[in-house]
């Protein structure tokens, strides 16, 4: 089939069915329900980029797998230059919609896989590695979108998954047999599951021995008999609904929870099944390598909020402030800093025994780390520049009254000559950018919370060496 346009790509969701609900409803129309096609346009713009001039060459390489032109988004990285592109693609896609384009997730976990699979085999003679061959054939063939479905809900947070009261508070294979496996559980916080053609499973900690049904990963299409996704709540999901106060008058992201009821998988979509002790190594796989994506990507995103605070300066009559200056050299030094621990994670990336390359580890977490504080202090500054109606500002509703909205866009205007209708939607997207859950709280807890980056760290780092150093320098004979 080959590369997708944006077009192509819309129409081939149109040919899943999957079981979706959202606010007590089930939804059939997914790709034209507006709260779910701002996501899905989301999604497209990583088709979109690839057949703009300005982007093609960062977006499109070729598959030494297929021998064909592919997205990025389907190609696991084997070589540092695809580690780095990695990161200008999602800074570069991030730019053109201001929010989670929602791809980065599956990538993330065929990277993981491309170097797991390889080592499970080596250890167990099992045959993952060509099962994930061939369905990373056919994901590059299609120029298909999958998601990341990690997160289990885990119960209490005190217990294994064999401990819990329920037994599926872990996905968990509840059934063997001949030609595959029968899974039940859910998985949670799951990012594009509705612009996703396939759903990757990955276990979402360290497993025991005795932890067997739970150490499974495995591909299934996203509308899989026993598939069910419940769309999450959102901030502003309301607004997409009724059409107005957008804010971001394109794009969005959801975040629903997947449950799986006895989901069948046949034997050649098993990438993981029984090895335990394989399963942190995919954990730490695929979270460090979404820690990456996130850097990239939120580095645009800072980058959108920059420009949205320069235009509100010009337009408040604040571009000459001195300490709205000062705030965006801030927010400048954030992005870029965030930027730079990302491209330095992919330049001091390693090949693997499979072939594909990791990004160090170190680096990674620690701009996640950076992203978890400083996004969140970047949002702070763009609200302190632009000023409080970010809060609290009428309908468009009330602007398009014909009684009050001449006197709500009289009192509303600010700097002579700017119309007032572009004031206000400049307001409602930094209010987008600064509130919409779905995408700020991911900036916290997505790939992980910020605990795990912190212990991430401190279990890769060398502290021995770094004690070697200090002795030396203090002359004390080691
Ligand atoms: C917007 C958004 C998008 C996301 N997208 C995806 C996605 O696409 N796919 C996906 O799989 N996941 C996704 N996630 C899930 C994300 O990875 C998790 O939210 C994250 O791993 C934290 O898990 P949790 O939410 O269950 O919180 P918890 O794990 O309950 O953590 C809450 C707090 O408790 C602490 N804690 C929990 N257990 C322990 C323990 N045993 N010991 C010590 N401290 C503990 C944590 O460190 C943290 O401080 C997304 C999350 C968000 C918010």
């Amino acid at each position: 089939m080959g590369l997708m346009t944006k077009d192509q790509y819309i129409e081939s969701l149109r040919k899943l069915n999957p079981v979706v609900y959202m606010f007590g409803e089930r939804i059939t129309d997914v790709v034209d329900n507006p709260r779910l096609r701002a996501g899905i346009e989301a999604t497209g713009a990583t088709y979109e980029v690839a057949e703009m001039d300005e982007y093609r060459d960062l977006a499109i390489t070729t598959s030494p797998l297929i021998n064909e032109p592919v997205n990025r988004f389907t190609l696991p990285p084997g070589s540092i230059d695809d580690l780095v592109h990695r990161v200008k693609l999602n800074r570069a896609i991030a730019n053109h919609v201001g929010t989670c384009h929602q791809r980065c997730t599956g990538l993330d976990c065929l990277s993981a896989l491309s170097i797991v699979t390889y080592d499970v085999d080596q250890k167990h003679g099992t045959s993952y590695n060509q099962n994930f061959i061939e369905f990373l054939k056919y994901m590059q063939k299609n120029d298909l979108t999958a998601n990341a479905g990690v997160t289990d809900l885990k119960g209490d947070r005190s217990k294994g998954p064999t401990q819990q009261a329920d037994d599926e508070m872990y996905l968990k294979i509840v059934e063997r047999r001949s030609d595959g496996i029968v899974v039940s559980g859910a998985k949670v916080h799951q990012t594009g599951s509705l612009s996703s053609h396939e759903i990757i499973v990955l276990p979402t900690r360290a497993m025991r021995k005795g932890d067997e049904d739970y150490a499974v990963a495995f591909a299934v299409p996203a509308d899989a008999e026993g598939l069910i996704h419940v769309v999450g709540r959102s901030s502003l999901d309301g607004r997409e609904l009724e059409g107005v106060d957008c804010g971001n008058v394109r794009y969005s992201k959801n975040c629903p929870t997947l449950i799986f009821d006895n989901v069948f998988v046949p034997n050649d979509r098993i990438f993981l099944c029984g090895e335990t002790e394989f399963a942190v190594d995919m954990v730490i796989k695929f979270s460090s390598f979404h820690r990456q994506s996130h850097g990239g990507c939120k580095a645009g995103k800072i980058d959108c909020m920059i420009g949205a605070a320069l235009t509100l300066m010009d337009y408040n009559g604040t571009s000459k402030v001195g300490h709205h200056k000062q705030k965006v050299i801030d927010m400048i030094h954030r992005a870029e800093t965030l930027y730079g621990c990302c491209l330095a994670s992919s330049y001091e990336g390693k090949q693997q025994a499979s072939g594909s390359y990791f990004i160090d580890t170190i680096l990674s977490n620690a701009s996640k780390i950076h992203e978890g504080k400083e996004l969140s202090e970047s949002i702070r500054l763009m609200i302190d520049i632009v000023g409080g109606f970010v809060a609290d500002m009428p309908s468009d509703k009330d602007f398009e009254h014909p009684e009050i909205g001449p006197k709500l866009k009289r009192y509303f205007k600010a700097v002579e000559g700017v119309p007032v209708e572009n004031r206000i939607k400049m307001f409602r997207l930094v209010e987008k950018m600064a509130m919409e859950s779905a995408d700020t709280i991911s900036d916290i807890h997505g790939g992980g919370s910020p605990e795990a980056h912190r212990v991430t760290i401190l279990r890769e780092s060398d502290l021995e060496s770094k004690k070697r150093s200090a002795l030396r320098l203090a002359g004390i004979e080691g």
